[in-house]
């Protein structure tokens, strides 16, 4: 899919959806597409499902995932070097359950491991002391908030339905005062997604926050109350807008404007069969926690994600990918949530949320351009763009 730009300073800027590419004035000349890595790099641990909290939309326990066990760190570690594969890992991210519960375990694989760590934590059992033993060992820490205040945050209680949120901000304040690295993971809900941007600014202000993802909600059997595909693309089309007062990445604006600025398509939002491997509390080796333990799902094989993907579909010139201003930009969404909601490997609710993201990182460049006459005619480079769009 090729768009074409008429300029108000007369010169013509074309863009290629399946390259994620820029050309300026001449008829384009398009390289070959280049494609974001999908070589395995990155190991995900469960080290347990356990945890200490009961949060609302917590796919853990809104699916019922049985309790596999809690893994044996010493012993899965030999075995982990034993593999050929792991040779390849260069970050693990550890998530649970709970991660904190097994604090140990973090230290034991910060102590063994070269590469980078990372974990998500609930934040409720971060101590001024492991604090500074996770900076020592530059792990970095996300933690869930879902905003600055008390009422951003009902959704997150412990099993007795009290809230966190006191317990939660006291973590953040161990990690700042460490000086830990650290994100914060937000997920998104009809009760933020109208000031999200304003929350995040708000926050990155307060704290030293290097990272925010804002997650749009897998699917769990009860979804009362979720966020809308409208109300999260409004969400992020206002975070794009305020991004550089936002004084932090945010993961989701990255993941659907980035293929732009590195010049580079993306065949798969979802890591699970490509970049990405997932150790079990069990120690069975996954793809996805969700695809591979349902008895249905977990049938569907790579052959499958990769010919679902938007850029395999859009071979079909038919298709409705291959008419998309956010073909390489998209990957398709989680396909759990493409097979639970609308039974195809794409999450359809991309095609709500993406295109108008790309649309407002487009316009940009066309602004850039039309206020720079000396840019050379040609292929766009990368690295315009990614200072274009930051
Ligand atoms: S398929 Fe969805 S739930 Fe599974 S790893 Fe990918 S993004 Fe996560
Ligand atoms: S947003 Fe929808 S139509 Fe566009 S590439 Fe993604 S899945 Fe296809």
């Amino acid at each position: 899919m090729e768009r074409e730009y008429l300029l108000k300073n007369g010169r013509r800027l074309y863009y290629s959806a399946e390259r994620c590419r820029f050309w300026l004035d001449t008829r384009p000349q398009w390289p070959e597409a280049e494609y974001m890595a999908t070589e395995l790099y990155s190991l995900r641990i469960e080290i347990s499902h356990a945890c200490n909290g009961y949060c609302r939309y917590c796919i853990v326990f809104g699916n019922h995932v049985q309790d596999l066990g809690r893994l044996d760190m010493p012993a899965v570690w030999a075995w982990l070097n034993e593999q050929e594969w792991f040779a390849k890992i260069r970050d693990i991210f550890l998530i649970g359950g709970e991660p904190m519960l097994f604090f140990d375990d973090i230290l034991f694989i910060a102590d063994h491991f070269s590469g980078k760590i990372s974990f998500s934590t609930n934040g409720t059992l971060i101590t001024a002391e492991n604090a500074r033993a996770l900076k020592e060992r530059g792990v970095f820490v996300y933690l869930s908030l879902d905003g600055p205040d008390r009422e951003d945050n009902v959704n997150r209680v412990y099993r007795d339905g009290r809230p966190m949120y006191d317990d939660i901000l006291r973590g953040l304040e161990h990690l700042e005062a460490a000086g830990t690295d650290k994100g914060i993971f937000m997920v998104s809900t009809p009760q933020t997604a109208g000031r999200i941007a304003s929350v995040m600014e708000a926050l990155s202000h307060r704290y030293r926050i290097l990272k925010f993802g804002y997650s749009l909600p897998h699917w769990t059997e009860n979804e009362s109350g979720i966020v809308t595909p409208e109300q999260y693309r409004d969400a992020l089309c206002a975070i794009y807008e305020n991004r550089r007062r936002i004084d932090a990445t945010v993961l989701q604006i990255k993941w659907r404007t980035g293929c732009l600025s590195a010049g580079r398509a993306k065949r798969f939002s979802c890591a699970l069969h490509t970049v990405q491997t997932t150790l079990l509390p069990d120690r069975s080796i996954v793809r996805c926690a969700k695809i591979d333990h349902d008895p249905v799902l977990r049938e569907v094989g790579n052959r499958a994600l990769d010919d679902g993907c938007p850029l395999a579909q859009a071979r079909d010139a038919g298709s409705r990918c291959a008419g998309c201003v956010a073909l390489g930009s998209c990957g398709g969404g989680c396909p759990y949530d493409g097979l639970r909601r609308f039974g195809t490997i794409i999450d359809r609710r991309e095609c709500v949320i993406t295109p108008p993201v790309v649309e407002l990182a487009i316009r940009d460049v066309v602004r850039h351009f039309e206020n720079d006459a000396a840019a050379p005619a040609g292929l766009v480079p990368a690295e315009t763009v990614r200072q274009i769009i930051g």
